[in-house]
């Protein structure tokens, strides 16, 4: 090496090497001018089709971006999923499946897709779906309703998030198609507003501007179990979160859904307005935005470089770990004054496979004994499940009964 610490550039010291990557990856993707920009709102056609940004926002609450990750354009269908998350917490999961099922349609976004028995739109991504969702949040009029729903998503996003007025107003001037959609779901029963106080909300809703640093940060609170990661907000339920990601999984692609999960592998929900979020649960959100989409209505840059993302960093959420993390850390075995003893030193999440290992460690060291001291060191435990517990506790008891002393450090 020629060159000397003193010789390098302040920027070689500050480059962070996550964003240098997305970096990359924008490149790779850069000259792709295919697609088009959706001009059915018209306001969405007056965009700069070459915006291309890009923004990974860990569950730590740091976040690396490159390209436009700050311009700010319309969340459009990205919104969807998040309002699917106001009314569960509002009204319970249940309560909002009754009025919309969990069921990919395999359609396109603006499809008619009413279920024939019951009138529930088949999921809360597609624009029937979406609009009879958002008149679920809320009790008042359509100002306090939409009032709630730019509450929750700024609270996702960790900032104040606005309506784009423009963009409002040709949603709402070209919104018959989605007026229609609104008037079939009231005729069935499953629409709780007025056609266009619904509409007026779920229009507000997608008109909300946003940059793909928020996305970023939206999808990482989907990520962390409903804890916004960078403001520390408990935002929604760790269960609401949970069968968010699972209704993005199947249905946030529309009716590229299948190929998604199969090639990239991250729950994901694109928008009109060009940007997508994707998640690796407990690990990270994404926010992408490149305004020229495919005849799915999906960004293309957009999904091209998640795909590269994912196959290049390996993040697939079905991709195999190396090996099952155990959570003992230490197994002291010695023979004290008072017989065998054993030291476990436990650590981490207790959940059902990682209990079944602790518990199998302790049944088969007493396997071969009458009598002897268990200590379990579970001071570094960092949550048990119910079901950890269950198991861990019915062991102890056992190995207490037949004769084994057991102590606890911490809680199990
Ligand atoms: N506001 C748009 C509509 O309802 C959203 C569609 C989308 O992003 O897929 O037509």
């Amino acid at each position: 090496m020629n060159s000397t610490a003193n010789e390098r550039t302040v920027d070689e010291h500050d480059v962070d090497p996550v964003a240098a990557a997305l970096s990359l990856l924008l490149d790779a993707h850069r000259d792709d001018t295919s697609g088009a920009l959706a001009d059915y709102i018209p306001e969405l056609a007056t965009v700069d089709p070459d915006g291309f940004g890009i923004a990974l926002t860990s569950v730590h609450g740091r976040t690396a971006h490159a390209g436009d990750a700050r311009t700010p354009f319309t969340i459009q269908s990205v919104s969807k999923p998040f309002v699917y998350a106001l009314a569960a917490c509002e009204l319970g999961i249940d309560e909002v499946a009754r009025h919309v099922g969990f069921e990919p349609s395999g359609e396109p976004f603006n499809a008619i897709s009413l279920d024939a028995a019951t009138g529930r739109p088949a999921n809360p991504l597609i624009n029937a779906g979406a609009i009879v969702t958002s008149a679920l949040v809320g009790g008042g009029d359509a100002e306090e309703r939409f009032d709630r729903v730019r509450a929750f998503l700024s609270a996702c996003a960790g900032r104040d998030l606005d309506v784009d007025e423009a963009v409002y107003a040709s949603e709402d001037a070209t919104g018959d198609r989605n007026r229609a959609l609104a008037h079939l779901a009231r005729s069935a029963g499953v629409l709780r507003q007025p056609v266009d106080d619904a509409t007026e909300v779920y229009f507000r809703q997608c008109s909300l501007v946003v940059t793909t640093e928020d996305l970023s940060v939206m999808a990482a609170t989907l990520a962390n179990g409903g804890v916004n990661p960078v403001t520390e907000a408990t935002v929604m339920s760790e269960r609401v979160a949970t069968v968010t990601l699972a209704i993005m999984t199947t249905c946030g692609m529309y009716d590229h859904s299948g190929a998604w999960m199969a090639r990239v592998g991250l729950p994901a929900k694109s928008g009109v307005g060009g940007g997508i979020v994707a998640v690796n649960p407990s690990q990270f959100g994404i926010g992408v935005y490149s305004p020229r989409l495919d005849e799915y209505g999906n960004s293309i840059r957009g999904s091209d470089v998640l795909q590269s993302l994912s196959e290049r960093f390996e993040l697939h959420v079905f991709d195999h770990p190396d090996r099952p993390r155990s959570p003992i850390v230490r197994a002291d075995d010695h023979t004290g004054e008072h017989g065998d003893e054993l030291t476990l030193v436990v650590r981490g999440e207790l959940d059902l496979i990682s209990a079944e290992e602790v518990v199998a460690f302790l049944r088969e060291w007493a396997a071969t004994r009458t009598a002897g001291t268990i200590h379990v060191d579970a001071s570094g435990v960092s949550r048990v499940r119910e079901v950890a517990r269950r198991l861990l506790t019915a062991t102890i008891e056992r190995l207490r009964a037949t004769g084994f002393a057991v102590t606890i450090d911490g809680t199990v």
